[in-house]
């Protein structure tokens, strides 16, 4: 965060720029959570996005507390959108 001379700040956010300009795969988008990614690799699905899939490894860890919930909620707030969250259940099929 810089301060400016003349008031005010700027907030250096690369990663949500980098959201708002670059359409991202679902797929892609957790490499941008370094714990969730380390998790991912013991999924049991390759493509697994980590929201109702079996046997997924980063839920586990959600749940065990080794990736902390607001990451993992920052996550999905960014996988989901409106038209996804009625059709959730799909993913994994
Ligand atoms: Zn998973």
């Amino acid at each position: 965060m810089l301060e400016l001379p003349f008031g005010g700040f700027v907030i250096d956010t690369p990663g949500i720029r980098a959201f708002g300009i670059v359409e991202l795969k679902k797929e892609e988008i957790y490499h941008f959570f370094p714990e969730i990614f380390e998790f991912s690799k013991s999924c049991k699905y390759y493509n697994c996005l980590h929201i109702n899939e079996p046997e997924c490894a980063v839920k586990d860890a959600v749940e065990d507390g080794s990736i902390p919930w607001w990451r993992y909620k920052s996550y999905l707030n960014i996988v989901l959108d409106e038209n996804d969250k009625h059709r959730v259940k799909d993913v994994s099929s």
